[in-house]
């Protein structure tokens, strides 16, 4: 029985690889995403109708979340993956020199953002059978494990991570199960050429620890291959 996911940022990145090998398996995937008809994803959808469902979500948007969530009314969600991110400038982020709009516009996307999602979608979710919200963190939030510099994109992160815990309790009671995750240091636009793995590598590891996480896992913090992390 195919599953459906549902992933936001799936245009491209880590995003886009998690949409790439959930079709290769047979499942079906809502590719949520600023332009979700053109480049890759375009490609993808013209090559899986039926499976692969396009939707336009800019997840800082109240009105574009608004939308998304008419348009879904009634589609059981199995698996809500929030993976939109953002790092910010890679200058000004020392402490000394915090560039404020740009630390804004990281949280309204790495911090509020998941949380408006998991919000509008949860009625799918309780529809469905995997019951299962997930949140790409990064290590580079974890207080215990990494400190160092990039103070706009680690206390996105950081937060992202109590967000997601605190909302994980509100629904426990639901049996829906919230799951954070560090991807891997990954070969995207935001990762750059000489990262660790590959998206495909990353996407393969998150999906096989999403399909043996339930409540058990919620609110755990772990890598792509279930290894915990330090909060
Ligand atoms: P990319 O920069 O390659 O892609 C970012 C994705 O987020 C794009 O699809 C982008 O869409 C989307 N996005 C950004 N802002 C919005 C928005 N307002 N609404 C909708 N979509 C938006 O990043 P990665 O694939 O590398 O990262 C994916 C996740 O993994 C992020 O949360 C990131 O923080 C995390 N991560 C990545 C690591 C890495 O090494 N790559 C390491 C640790 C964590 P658009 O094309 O429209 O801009």
């Amino acid at each position: 029985m195919p599953q459906t996911w549902m992933i936001t940022g799936a245009n491209r990145g880590i995003g886009l690889a998690l949409t790439i090998e959930l079709l290769r398996r047979g499942d079906h995937v809502v590719a949520a995403a600023r332009n979700p008809w053109g480049g890759a994803l375009g490609e993808l959808a013209a090559a899986h109708p039926g499976a692969l469902t396009p939707i336009e979500l800019d997840v800082t948007s109240d009105a574009s979340v608004a939308a998304a969530k008419e348009a879904l009314a009634g589609r059981a969600i199995d698996v809500l993956l929030n993976n939109a991110g953002l790092y910010g400038p890679r200058d000004r982020q020392s402490g000394l020199d915090v560039d404020f709009e740009a630390w804004r516009e990281v949280f309204e996307v790495n911090v509020y953002a998941p949380v408006r999602v998991a919000q509008a979608f949860l009625p799918n979710i309780e529809a469905g059978q995997g019951r299962k919200i997930a949140t790409i963190s990064s290590r580079m939030g974890s207080i215990g494990a990494n400190p160092g510099n990039a103070l706009i994109y680690r206390s996105s992160k950081a937060a992202v991570n109590m967000a997601m815990v605190v909302f994980g309790n509100a629904v426990r009671a639901r049996n829906v199960s919230v799951l954070l995750f560090h991807p891997g240091w990954v070969q995207t636009d935001m990762g750059g050429g000489g990262a660790d793995i590959t998206p495909a590598e990353s996407a393969g590891g998150l999906i096989r620890t999403i399909d043996g996480s339930g409540m058990a896992e919620s609110n755990s913090f772990r890598d792509y291959t279930g290894e915990p992390i330090a909060w």
